[in-house]
Order: C-alpha cells, then structure tokens, then sequence
C-alpha cells in the first residue's frame, strides 16, 4: 500500500503546516499505520547547516547526520520515529542532483529543464519512501504562488495524475483572519489561496483554517462552496496552548476518518488512546520552575526549538511546568537576573558573539550551585571556565575564539586516530559515547552506552584532562575513549556539560533523561 498525503499552505508562512502534517500522521498511526514524513523546501540552499537560524529556526540533526529543517523534530516528537536523509528535501539539493547528472552526462545530450528533469527528480522524492510506510505525508514548504515553489507543486500535480485518485489526499492549510473592527472572520484570502492552487492543477481535498476564532457553520459552508470541497473538510484550527493538543482538535472534526475514507482505507488495529493521555495535562500544572536559557538568540524561541520542546516535556513529565526564558547573553545585568531563576541552561552555538557572557553565566551557576546543563557550545563554555577559574589558565580559551591561544582547551581534533568524521570536518549525526560509572551521567541514563546526535567542529584538548580533573572537573564519558563528550563539576549537585545535542532525543512520551534530570534538580533549588 503506497498511500500520500500532500499538506500545502497558502495565505502566509509560518501556519504550522508540519504540526498539522505530524498531527494528522499521529492520528493515522495511532490507527496502526506506519507513517512517515517528508519535507520539501523550495529555497536554494542545499541544506539549512548554514542558514541563519533567526531567518529559519533550529537546524535539527538526524541520527545519520542531515542538518535538516526544524520541522523534522515535530515529525519525531509527534510519531516517534527516527527521520533520515530522505526526509528532507531543498530545491538547491534537487537541482543539485540534476546538475551533476548532467555534468556526467547521463542525460545524453538532451536539454535539461524545470519540467520533466527537476519535476521529475521530485516525484521520485516524494516516493523515495513508499516501501518503508503505508502513508507518506508529504510537506511542501512556503505559500502557494511563490515562484520557487512552482516546480513543486507542479511535480504534486503531475504526481496526482501519475497515481490512483484513492491513493491521494490532498491538503491545503490557510488562515482565515479576523478583521477586528467589523467584528468578522474573513474567508476571501483562503478563497483566493484556493483558486491559485487551482490554477496550478490541485484541488484540495481538505482546508485547515488557521483562526483565533471558531468558526461557524455558515463560515465553513461558505468555504466549502467557494473552494470546492466537502463542508466536513473544512476544518478549523484554532491556536492551542500546547502543539500537542491538536490532534485531539483534528481528531473530534474526524480528520482521520475523512483521510481513510478518501484513500478507502481501514484501521489497522483499534485507536490507541494512551497517548491522549499522557498529553492531556501538557502545561497545565500550577506547579513551575524558572529555567533560564543563555544563548545568544535571545529574543527567537524557535532558535532553540528542540530545547524548549525538551524542557516541556521532561517537566510535563515531573508535573510540573516550566517557565523557559531566554536570555541574552551579551545583556548587561544577565548574572542580576539569573538569580530569579532555578536553573540554568547554556544552548549549542557557533561564533564568538556572547561567548563571555555564557562563560560568567556558568561561573556563576557553578559557584552558586545552581542546576546548569550545558550543551555543546555551552559545555565547551564549561570546560573553559573551568580551566580559567578552577586550573588558572587565565587565558584559556577554544580556538574557534582565539587562534593563539595559550591554553586552547577546546579545539579541532579531526586529526584524531580512530574517529571518523561526517560532514567534512563537522563531528554529525549519531555516535557512541561510553558513560563511566559513578557519575552524575551514569545516574541519570542508566546505562554505560548511549548514542546521541552530534554537530560541532571543536572537541575538548584531551591534553588538559589531567589538569583540569585536578582541579575538580570530571570527564563523564568519551566517544572511543578518546573524544570527551560528557563532563561534571564533582561538587556540584548537578552540573553537567554534553557535547552532543540530547534535546534531538525528546518524546512526549519518552522524556530524556539529561532534561528529566535537570528539571528534577531545578524543583529541588526551586526559590520559594
Ligand atoms: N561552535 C562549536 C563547534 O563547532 C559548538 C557547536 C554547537 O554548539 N553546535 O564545535
């Protein structure tokens, strides 16, 4: 069975049309189908590695080492599953692909094209797993009308006509906004989104409305009559307090059901309600701690997306909720402010920008023996206020920061024997770590082996291990038994610094152990 789910948006950017994707792939699973997901982003760049995350959000990491689209983590939360490589697609990838056919000259001459060269190397994507689930739920990125998304959703139409009408469901996520002074929703623009998609040769099968008020029926009769689908498939999407609320609200309009009946399928095995319940009370305790998160993104959560998600969960999970800040760390009274909170968090990051600021906030959640987890960058920040504070290297530093350093504590190993490096020089994607025991790592995974995901270039100087564990440092955990990638401060009641990137690892219905754990010490230093 080779079933696929088309989710396209229109109206603006930004609707959450891969949590209406994750969403509806939920509920389909939860019916016993395997589901898998796969984005599509019309831009040029061949991955996002390298993109900004103000622009584009977190770039997350898959376990075989794709620098993906954030959008790649909600598919993993919501269905609990492990994307790769094939999950991710950018029109600079694709024609990447296309271009160095021709220069091999596999195309025997002939004039390549948009269409059928670059369309055609779509469609294969969009079947590239086919065999590996019964329902492919296909997200294509940006709005429609966008002249770089053209090819597309010219490939979607010519897919739709490839395949079986039953083996096709086609959705299309708009907004309808709420004009204020006349006390009105307005459906004109998702008319309008509508008709475009239309022209290109797609009609939805189905409408999300993005709206902050419900609608009601005579609003969706009129969607339905002006946008040509069924009154039930118009569907509203209300905001939720927690993205893990929606597939409950797709669920009682029976989205899963028109699905199955339009690609004339039937439920694998009975509706599994357990996970309705673990997320029933998602944010809902009165009970919170105060994380403070040091990153240089201060003002841009969605930098920091597999974070948040995490901290959410793991405190979910201990009932209670977290109330996540991020603060900058080039802001003038940081350490003044950090005091309000019960815990501290130092993020992954590259470049030197708000590198010192991130080291004073360590200093002071170590001295203070508050709850800190670093990660990555922010455990290379750990290692380096440890060598200039608790070994007096003054000048320590990582390379990435200062070239000459005296005392590079963090710099670039890819000379080292025995590890293979993906990415070129970048450490990504999953590799092992061996945990030691006795320590604060070991308690908190239960386990002396873990794999988690990696993207980084710079790696702690195993020259200064013996010095700085000297003075009080631990290394945890390395990768091969050379590569450090987990260290502690022996004194502290937790204080844990990781140079991979857990936050990957979060389930709603798996916590990670790292942010369970941190959250736990957070309540225990919880400021009444
Ligand atoms: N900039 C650091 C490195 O490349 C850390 C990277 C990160 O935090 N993801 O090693």
């Amino acid at each position: 069975m080779a079933k696929y789910i088309f989710i396209t948006g229109g109206v603006v950017s930004s609707l959450g049309k891969g949590i209406s994707g994750a969403s509806i792939g939920k509920l389909l699973q939860l019916h016993g189908f395997k589901v898998n997901m796969i984005k599509f982003d019309p831009y040029i760049n061949v991955d996002p590695g390298t993109m900004n995350p103000y622009q584009h959000g977190e770039v997350f990491v898959t376990a075989d080492g794709a620098e993906s689209d954030l959008d790649l983590g909600t598919y993993e939360r919501f269905l609990d599953v492990y994307t790769s490589k094939a999950n991710t697609n950018t029109a600079g990838d694709i024609y990447r692909t296309v271009i160095n056919r021709e220069r091999r000259g596999d195309y025997d001459g002939d004039t390549v094209q948009v269409i059928p060269h670059i369309t055609d190397e779509i469609k294969k994507r969009f079947a590239a797993l086919k065999n590996k689930c019964d329902i492919s739920v296909i997200e294509i990125g940006g709005t429609v009308g966008d002249i770089e998304g053209l090819p597309f959703m010219e490939a979607a139409r010519q897919f739709q006509l490839e395949n079986k009408k039953e083996d096709i469901f086609s959705i299309h996520v708009t907004l309808v906004p709420y004009i204020a002074g006349a006390h009105e929703l307005k459906t004109k623009p998702t008319q309008h989104s509508v008709n475009k998609l239309r022209e290109i040769g797609i009609s939805p099968d189905m409408i999300i409305c993005r709206t902050e008020h419900h609608l009601d029926e005579s609003l969706k009769r009129k969607i339905a009559l002006f946008c040509n689908v069924r009154e039930d498939c118009v569907i509203e999407a209300m905001d939720a307090s927690s993205i893990y609320y929606i597939p409950g609200s797709l669920y009682k309009q029976k989205v899963d059901a028109l699905v199955m009946e339009k690609l004339n399928i039937k439920q694998k095995k009975k509706f599994d309600k357990a996970w309705f319940s673990k997320i029933k009370s998602f944010g809902e305790f009165s009970k919170t701690v105060k994380i403070a998160v040091v990153g240089k993104y201060a003002d841009l959560k969605d930098a920091y997306k597999s974070i948040d998600e995490s901290l959410n969960i793991a405190a979910a999970d201990l009932k209670v909720k977290a109330e996540i800040d991020y603060l900058g760390a080039e802001d003038k009274g940081l350490i003044k402010r950090l005091k309000n909170y019960d815990a501290v968090l130092v993020p992954g990051g590259f470049g030197n920008r708000g590198v010192e600021g991130k080291i004073k906030a360590i200093t002071y959640a170590r001295e203070n023996k508050v709850p800190f987890l670093g990660i990555c960058l922010g455990m290379q920040c750990s290692v380096i206020e440890a060598a200039r504070n608790l070994s007096n290297l003054k000048k320590a530093n990582s390379t990435e920061f200062d070239e000459s350093t005296k005392h590079p504590v963090i710099k670039i190993l890819d000379e080292q024997k025995g590890v293979k490096y993906r990415g070129g020089t970048m450490r990504l994607g999953n590799y092992k770590s061996q945990i030691k025991k006795n320590t604060l790592a070991h308690k908190l995974y239960k386990s002396s082996e873990i794999e988690e995901r990696h993207r980084h270039r710079y790696e702690m100087n195993p020259e200064f291990i013996g010095s700085l564990e000297k003075a009080g440092l631990r290394v945890a955990a390395y990768h091969k038994g050379i590569l450090p990638e987990i260290v502690e401060i022996k004194s502290h009641p937790f204080f844990i610094g990781v140079q991979f990137h857990p936050e990957f690892g979060s389930r709603p219905m798996k916590p990670h152990p790292l942010f369970e754990g941190f959250i736990n010490a957070a309540l225990l230093n919880k400021k009444e």
